[in-house]
């Protein structure tokens, strides 16, 4: 880890003021908890000449009830929200995504906003300025190629690891956009646009989120139809710290012995969380094997791990199939 470099440090107390100041002073960069900004400003990944500091912003620390929901703001603490009684009670999907992100230092201070606008991740990304530089840098930097499939056609597939986008994915979660032209409320699938099509019809694990220049996301909301059932699981290869190999989470509605609603999402695998898509097609009947072998269909044909991690990218796959899996049995059974 290299020195931390000279920058200039912003406190806005109100949204506007954030956003001002960003458009304002370009390359400057938002910080929330800056678990993994301030890493990347020592690595030089990145080189911001002012960061603009959002922990003084009332307005995006606070959790609200809604009807039918929760609005949380984006600098609440990954801690304040898993120790919320609401979301202890009602929302368990989101309370184990959030209760397990790295360690609880990092739980103190990282936020909600940081979490699910984490960037990200590949071995040949984070790692030190002459490390990357001894390796010809890449393209999500100022390299010319991608290391994990040289023939991507200017692809990035690092991956994205935040863990609460899929607790958050399976609760119909919206985020709310504040920038220059105003304020917006987007689904929060639309705000990961990492699909990597090689067409480059889309983003990618460079260009992964749908936010316009100078934007920023305020809070995150979440809806739960009373009986839907939520969990979140993970795999690492250490049980504190490091992040995903795979994470899972799912949402789930029983009525007798009929699997009512189904919705499944994951993380660890492609440059975005993935809400799995044909699960609808497989409520209205029990949870039988056949269910579950549809299930594997699906996972295999919209989880692409790639080799961006120390872990083979067809493990993290058997992973990711494994826990949604054992999940969704779990949460039928409860
Ligand atoms: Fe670089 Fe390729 Fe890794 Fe993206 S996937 S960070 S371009 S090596």
């Amino acid at each position: 880890m290299e020195f931390m470099p000279e920058f200039r440090t912003a406190r806005p107390t109100t949204v506007a003021e954030a956003v001002a100041i960003r458009a304002a002073e370009p390359g400057s960069r938002f910080l929330a908890g800056g678990t993994d900004l301030i890493p990347n400003i020592r690595r030089g990944i990145v080189a911001p000449p002012t960061v603009i500091d959002l922990a003084g912003i009332a307005e995006m620390r606070a959790i609200e009830s809604l009807d039918g929901g929760l609005r949380i703001g984006a600098a609440v603490t990954l801690a304040e929200l898993a120790n919320h009684e609401r979301v202890r009670t009602a929302y368990v999907g989101l309370k184990q995504a959030a209760g397990g992100i790295a360690a609880s230092t990092h739980r103190q201070v990282g936020t909600v906003g940081g979490n699910l606008c984490l960037d990200t991740r590949c071995v040949f990304y984070n790692q030190s300025e002459w490390w990357r530089g001894a390796n010809q840098h890449c393209l999500k930097t100022t390299g010319e190629i991608c290391h994990v499939a040289p023939k991507s056609k200017g692809v990035c597939f690092a991956t994205f690891s935040g863990d609460l986008a899929p607790a958050f994915l399976v609760l119909d979660g919206e985020v709310d956009i504040a920038g220059p032209e105003g304020r917006r409320t987007l689904p929060l699938d639309d705000l990961y646009i990492g699909y990597a099509r090689q067409d480059g019809s889309t983003g990618d694990g460079r260009n992964y989120l749908g936010l316009q220049p100078d934007e920023i996301v305020t809070a995150v909301r979440a809806r739960r139809a009373p009986g839907l059932r939520s969990a979140y699981d993970k795999i690492r290869i250490r049980r504190s710290i490091e992040y995903p190999v795979a994470g899972v989470a799912v949402a789930l509605g029983r009525d007798s012995d009929r699997l009512t609603d189904l919705r499944i999402a994951f993380t660890g695998t492609n440059p975005r969380p993935v809400l799995l898509t044909g699960t609808a097609e497989l409520c209205g009947g029990g949870l039988d094997e056949s269910t579950l072998t549809a299930l594997d269909d699906l996972v295999r044909d919209q989880v692409m791990a790639m080799k961006t991690t120390f872990t083979p990218g067809h493990y993290r796959r058997r992973v990711a199939n494994a826990l949604a899996r054992r999940l969704v049995h779990k949460l039928f059974e409860e």
